[in-house]
């Protein structure tokens, strides 16, 4: 049974122009002309107008969304309450700078996602502007509280592109190329992978070879751990392939931070505000995290960041971080507007769907000789595509090839590390447009597999 409360109405897309159209091969050319080179477009949707579930092109096409801005509007394109609480702020007070005066709203949020947060600790609350920008508060304040300066992170981690975040991530090469010497004290270790393990771990073992590396690996030949002051995890993994990281592993993990004094940082920038089901992945595995980093899905579309972390881990004194912009007003109005929605209705929307999605795709490594894998949790799901079910070999082409016919059948979706299609749509989505989704998908995947013999 569908959550009550739910209202989207019907609605499934329509191409009415092979897309790009004038319109939008119009806009295409202003792009290349004056845009930097350095966004990865994987198709030409131009985009006009967003409204639930679907997304308008500027030659009248629309298009169900299932990548949601990449796993931004939790609430949908400009649900009414949001937008409503957007106009209303914007009316009254655009920027104040909560860095340097006070708003309620900026209090009031941090108060909501101190009660919402795992733990039962009181915690504080900063404020900046995008996922990046969370990670770099987390690290700037692990160090600073612990007087640690080493961090641990994990093959595959996406935690942003700003110099700290970047060296953290470590999930494709052409994101660091070209930047010189990264922040000093980074060490990478083993990601949980239990569909393919990674050198020297086994894909059954995943948790325990995983956990093994860093005890009797890491903090025994590279790195004391009483020098590291952090060790982040996104709790499922996004950009690197929407790996969830096994119950066993994050227990184990936080197990270990507790031993060493090391703080447990939960990037659950894409993962967290409620799209696995509950408001955060962690909790699926029952683990408090010192500090959690939010943005993506926070404020359905405004851009917002938050850092949440125990009242006893965040002492810095004033001066020691800030932002002018960050924790804008409108932004946070939108933020308890998404919050609202999401509590009411959404989360649990969330979970359900996940289920029937997860439930509709059991049997596609049966059915479809390329996927590899089905995996996630909530509407947050990775199929896994490959050329050889038994060997693994990647297929980062015919992914690709799933991904632009999808387009072309008026399904936006996403890819999500070198092979994998993520799916993540808004948590609004309603039983008819996933099964909308799925029979488009299934039918790319036929239309894929059919070219390959
Ligand atoms: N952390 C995770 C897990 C992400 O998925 C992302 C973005 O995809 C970031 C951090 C960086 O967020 P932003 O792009 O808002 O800086």
């Amino acid at each position: 049974m569908p959550p009550s409360g739910v209202q989207t109405p019907v609605e499934l897309p329509a191409i009415k122009v092979s897309p790009p159209g004038p319109e939008a091969r119009r806009v295409l050319a202003l792009d290349r002309r004056y845009v930097s080179p350095s966004y990865t477009r994987d198709y030409p949707l131009v985009a006009r107008r967003g409204r639930g579930m679907l997304v308008e092109d500027v030659d009248g096409n629309t298009f169900l969304d299932f990548a949601a801005g990449i796993a931004v509007v939790a609430t949908g394109h400009c649900h009414p309450e949001v937008v409503a609480a957007i106009q209303k702020q914007a009316a009254e007070l655009i920027h104040m700078s909560g860095t340097d005066f006070y708003y309620p709203g900026l209090a009031e949020l941090a108060e909501k996602l101190a009660s919402i947060s795992p733990g039962k600790e009181e915690k504080r609350v900063y404020f900046g502007n995008s996922g990046a920008e969370a990670i770099e508060a987390a690290i700037k304040l692990a160090r600073y509280h612990t007087k640690r300066d080493k961090l641990v992170a994990f093959h595959g981690a996406f935690h942003g592109r700003t110099m700290g975040a970047l060296s953290l991530t470590a999930s494709r090469s052409v994101q660091r190329k070209g930047f010189g010497t990264l922040l000093a004290g980074v060490f990478h270790a083993p990601f949980p992978d239990t569909y393919r393990g990674s050198y020297g771990v086994r894909p059954e073992h995943a948790s325990a070879d995983c956990l093994s590396y860093l005890e009797n690996e890491l903090f025994r030949r590279r790195v004391d751990p009483e020098e590291v002051a952090a060790i982040f995890i996104e709790p499922i993994q996004g950009e690197g392939g929407y790996l969830p990281a096994p119950v066993e592993f994050l227990q184990g993990l936080e197990r270990i931070c507790r031993k060493y004094g090391i703080l447990l940082v939960a990037d659950e920038v894409q993962c967290g505000m409620g799209r696995t089901g509950k408001w955060w992945a962690v909790e699926h595995a029952g683990v408090e995290p010192d500090i959690l980093c939010t943005a993506k899905g926070i404020a359905s579309g405004m851009p917002l960041g938050a850092v949440v972390a125990r009242a006893s881990v965040m002492d810095w004194t004033p001066g020691a971080h800030a932002s002018t912009f960050g924790g804008n007003p409108v932004c946070i109005a939108a933020a308890l507007a998404t919050i609202s929605l999401l509590e009411r209705h959404f989360i649990a929307n969330a979970a359900c769907r996940g289920e029937f999605i997860l439930g509709r795709t059991a049997d596609w490594r049966q059915r479809h000789k390329i996927v590899g894998d089905v995996r996630g949790r909530g509407l947050m799901i990775g199929i896994e595509i490959v050329r050889d079910q038994t060997t693994k070999e990647r297929a980062p082409d015919l992914r690709n090839r799933v991904v632009q016919l999808a387009f072309r059948k008026g399904l936006l979706i996403l890819g999500s590390g070198d092979t994998t299609l993520r799916l993540c749509p808004p948590l609004i989505v309603d039983e008819e447009q996933a099964d909308f989704a799925l029979l488009t998908l299934d039918a790319c995947l036929t239309e894929v597999e059919s070219g390959i013999d």
